[in-house]
């Protein structure tokens, strides 16, 4: 019978489940994600969780809890440090944990620590002691790794391009999938945030879909080179602790500082602990540079969406008559 292991489509699913898929099929085993987050799985997520947890996190309850009767493992990786410098999020860290106490009949949970400052080869380690798991076979374990991170880098490359996550998957996953052409934009937005927020289309009420149809062009982290963050380094005196916070920070200050998007867009969640100081950060820079729109939006469970929708097209009608006030303007004076 085949094994049949869960991933929920959480946190760190947005950056790693292509390479995640990709070991786990090559060993043999069949892969199950959790559906979209919907009310359901933030409700239940709600119920399992402390309150003062983030909504992210309180998800991650819920898509657990969706999908634990129908696998024989979870894999929830400690993913602390892959860059040598910035850890992830200590709530990251917590999640099996968190998921062992909280939910009842949980299967086993596969919760490997990677951190690359431990040893060398940390990560190739980490994924030689999961394979061990399900086989003896060494070169198999070696084999199904490679094309892990060949799948990683196909993935990180189509999200280079543009595409949002679930997209990039499905193309992936069916080399046929027609990519959705780009519409005509008359703005360009930097949304940033961390991916597992940033591309929830529940707990957003579907923020990207709703800027795109009000014909906007949308870049986030995931389309910033690290070439453009590390030039940022210099702007703090010391690198942020955490991996996405570093990222979106020295993200804003790129768009701040270079002007090639006609907006910022920071997005939030409520009780985020991390946030509280890259808020600062961001409003502190934004005072900075007052001729560069910028607004913050927090996401909470109770999230309205035409609360959020009408912030945003107020948002997007501002820079609109901004963009066009600033192109008369030249027009007059050339
Ligand atoms: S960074 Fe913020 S939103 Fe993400 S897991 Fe940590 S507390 Fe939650």
């Amino acid at each position: 019978m085949t094994i049949k292991i869960g991933i929920p489509r959480a946190t760190f699913y947005y950056e790693y489940f292509p390479m995640a898929q990709t070991f786990f099929n090559e060993l043999g085993l069949q892969v199950i994600t959790s559906a979209k987050t919907s009310r359901e799985i933030l409700n239940a997520g709600i119920q399992k969780a402390h309150a003062d947890t983030c909504v992210p996190v309180k998800a991650f309850y819920g898509h657990v809890e969706s999908i634990k009767n129908k696998v024989d493992f979870l894999f929830i990786p400690r993913i602390t440090c892959l860059n040598g410098q910035t850890v992830y999020c200590p709530k990251f860290l917590g999640l099996p944990d968190m998921m062992r106490h909280a939910i009842d009949d949980v299967p086993e949970i596969i919760d490997t620590c990677i951190d690359v400052r431990t040893t060398r080869f940390a990560v190739w380690k980490a994924f030689y002691s999961i394979g061990r798991r399900f086989t003896n076979d060494k070169f198999k374990i070696l084999k199904a790794y490679i094309k892990s991170l060949y799948a990683l880098k196909k993935y990180k490359n189509l999200l280079m391009q543009g595409l949002f996550p679930e997209e990039a998957i499905k193309k992936l996953n069916n080399p046929n999938y027609n990519i959705q052409k780009k519409q005509d934009s008359t703005l360009h937005f930097a949304v940033l945030g961390y991916p597992y927020t940033v591309y929830d289309e529940f707990t957003t009420v579907d923020l990207l879909s709703r800027l795109k149809k009000l014909g906007v062009q949308i870049t986030t982290i995931e389309q910033v080179p690290y070439s453009w963050i590390k030039r940022q380094h210099k702007k703090l005196p010391k690198r942020m602790f955490w991996t996405y916070s570093d990222a979106v920070v020295k993200s804003a200050f790129h768009f701040f500082e270079h002007k090639s998007v006609d907006g910022i867009i920071h997005i939030t969640t409520f009780a985020c602990g991390p946030d509280s100081m890259v808020i600062d950060y961001l409003k502190f820079e934004s005072q900075n540079h007052p001729d560069m729109p910028f607004m913050s939006i927090t996401i909470d469970e109770h999230s309205g969406e035409a609360g959020i929708h009408t912030r945003l097209e107020a948002f997007v009608d501002m820079v609109k008559r901004k963009k066009m006030l600033k192109m008369n303007t030249s027009e007059v004076y050339s």
